[in-house]
């Protein structure tokens, strides 16, 4: 009987201790915040084994946007099952969603019963430097954004091998993270005409729309090629929307000349230069590996890059023709940008900005050091559309200027919405608190299932508190906490102007001209907007062949730049819809010279 007790009793002592010691094993889920995304944006499975050992992480629900919080997802989990911590070091560019990942995971493993003190210790990788190395190729490119690898797979195509070294882990950049939009005249067609649109209007608009400050010969090389940029972009496979019904006017753009990407951000762009590379030889793009400095032969031509690899080690790429310059602005940088600001009263670090973390500006220090001229570099453009959070587009509600007003904190409108970039930003910043909310109507969501330009569904936005939505404008007001009155009357005298109202075609109080059907359609839709750095329009001095000019006014042999890292195109204000074509037309430019060795 004693003997059955005490069994009995250890039996039951082990079991105890089992519950509180050992985790179970199964699999469990967390949930973590993101900045991005709002509450429980992020979810994960976690596998836990009979050792208490985590085995596999897998994102279950991604609310943040779509191609900026790739890299996280993909990269995180396998980091969290090597480390055995939910503590690691973030994906730089994905900090927001990296760490949403680590909080999900933490929630989970708490729930299966680990330690969450050791689960919430830092743990960082140990890196082995791996060994030097040396390459070579015809052409070697520096950045992995539109213009590096519009002008890898141009180069490629020319027929000269190309090595492109990108200092993130991911390619993009900036490019990436745009809205997509694509200004590019077909002169003379039919959409041209319906539109009363031509490549010499895009010129005109360009040249005004900078203050006159852009080099002409630089914008006329932009506009009449970009329509063949589109044409080339089509037939490596990239899909736009249906030119009859998909040009838009892009917010700043003036005018409906841009085209639209099926795929959301500027995805469509790596997707189609990606297959070009991957499906190519003698092309390839090496990530994590930073490039230093620019060699110089005995002849002072430009003959290869020095890079810092993934693991520290040194890569040096001999050029045999040429070296371009595509690292893009210098916008994530608070120093460079508040160092070279002319235009606004203050860029420091509480104005946040849209790009990525890697627009630090390295393609400047580097060409400054072989005596490269720079244009503009106070030049610097913001926009009124940043995220509150994080200062991103992500989140945006408006698919195009014609739809939507912006309203300030009072509900009234305060700015042409359809005018210039720098104009609506600087209104902003006269608005109380710096704040304005963009309403429109379900015109553009007939359901809120419907995407906008970032890969987010409205109904997605509204859940996480990012957006608004109410059945009549009066519940909006209420919701948003301005007055119903004004918001009301606002939107009454916007309609007045568009399609069906009593002054359709003719400018509102702001010299409003660009308008289409009425905000009438509920329910509607708002989100709030702020100040945001975007585009560094000052740069490296280049010629029309992208090649570079040095302090005295000459070329600089092999040496060729292209994208945010040059300037003298956009002036003092960039159209909005010109980056994507720059980078398309200057990035195809640098990699047709440099593949010439021109
Ligand atoms: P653009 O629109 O002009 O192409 P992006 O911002 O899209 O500019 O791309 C620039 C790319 O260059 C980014 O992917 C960025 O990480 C990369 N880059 C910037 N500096 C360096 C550097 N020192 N070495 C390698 N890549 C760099």
């Amino acid at each position: 009987m004693k003997k059955v007790l005490s069994l009995v009793l250890a039996l039951a002592m082990l079991l105890t201790m089992s519950s509180f010691a050992v985790a179970e094993t199964g699999v469990f889920t967390g949930v973590g915040d993101s900045n991005i995304g709002g509450a429980g944006s992020i979810e994960v499975a976690v596998t836990v084994d009979e050792n208490g050992a985590v085995t596999n992480v897998e994102v279950t629900k991604n609310g943040d946007t779509p191609g900026i919080s790739d890299p996280a997802v993909e990269q995180i989990p396998a980091l969290i099952v090597e480390m055995q911590s939910a503590n690691v070091d973030a994906v730089s560019g994905a900090t927001y969603t990296s760490d949403a990942i680590m909080a999900a995971t933490l929630d989970a493993v708490t729930k299966a019963g680990l330690d969450a003190a050791a689960w919430s210790e830092k743990k960082e990788k140990v890196v082995v430097k791996g060994e030097d190395v040396e390459l070579e190729a015809d052409v070697v490119i520096v950045g992995a954004g539109g213009a590096g690898l519009a002008a890898a797979v141009q180069a490629n195509q020319n027929g000269s091998s190309v090595i492109v070294l990108e200092k993130m882990g991911k390619v993009g950049g900036n490019t990436i993270l745009a809205g997509g939009a694509l200004n590019a005249v077909n002169d003379r067609s039919e959409q041209a005409l319906a539109y009363n649109d031509s490549v010499e209007w895009h010129f005109t608009q360009t040249m005004n729309g900078g203050d006159n400050q852009g080099d002409p010969v630089l914008v006329h090389t932009l506009v009449s090629q970009a329509y063949e940029g589109v044409a080339w972009l089509m037939d490596l496979g990239m899909e736009f929307q249906d030119e009859t019904t998909g040009l838009f006017t892009v917010t700043g753009g003036l005018w409906p000349r841009a085209h639209k990407p099926v795929m959301p951000l500027g995805q469509g762009f790596f997707a189609t230069y990606m297959n070009y590379i991957d499906n190519h030889d003698n092309v390839d793009v090496m990530l994590n590996t930073k490039a230093n400095e620019l060699l110089v032969d005995d002849n002072g031509r430009v003959c290869g890059v020095v890079a810092t690899g993934e693991t520290g080690n040194t890569v040096t790429v001999k050029a045999g023709k040429g070296v371009i310059m595509a690292t893009g602005g210098f916008a994530g940088s608070v120093e460079l940008r508040s160092a070279f600001n002319t235009q606004w009263a203050d860029l420091g670090a509480t104005i946040k900005t849209t790009n990525h973390a890697g627009a630090t500006g390295d393609g400047i220090k580097m060409m400054q050091k072989l005596g490269a001229d720079f244009v503009q570099m106070g030049n610097i453009q913001l926009l009124p559309l940043g995220d509150p959070q994080t200062g991103s587009l992500a989140g945006n509600i408006e698919h195009d200027v014609e739809t939507r007003i912006f309203v300030n904190k009072e509900g009234n409108r305060f700015v042409n919405e359809g005018g210039r970039r720098d104009d609506m930003t600087n209104a902003l910043f006269a608005q109380t608190d710096a704040t304005m909310w963009i309403v429109m109507d379900s015109d553009t969501y007939p359901t809120g299932d419907e995407l906008n330009n970032f890969g987010e569904t409205a109904n997605q936005l509204v859940e996480a508190g990012r957006a608004f939505k109410a059945d009549t404008l009066e519940e909006l007001a209420a919701l948003i906490n301005v007055p119903a009155d004004n918001l009301v009357a606002a939107v009454a005298e916007f309609n007045r102007h568009a399609e069906g109202g009593d002054l359709a075609g003719t400018p509102d109080e702001f010299g409003r001209t660009l308008y289409k059907t009425p905000i009438d359609n509920g329910p509607f839709y708002a989100a709030a907007r702020v100040p945001t750095v975007h585009h560094t329009m000052g740069g490296v001095r280049i010629n029309q062949y992208a090649q570079v000019i040095n302090e005295n006014g000459q070329i600089i042999p092999g040496l060729y730049a292209a994208g945010e890292v040059t300037g003298g195109i956009h002036g003092a204000n960039r159209l909005g819809g010109n980056a994507l074509t720059d980078t398309v037309v200057f990035g195809r430019i640098a990699g047709d010279s440099a593949s010439q060795g021109k």
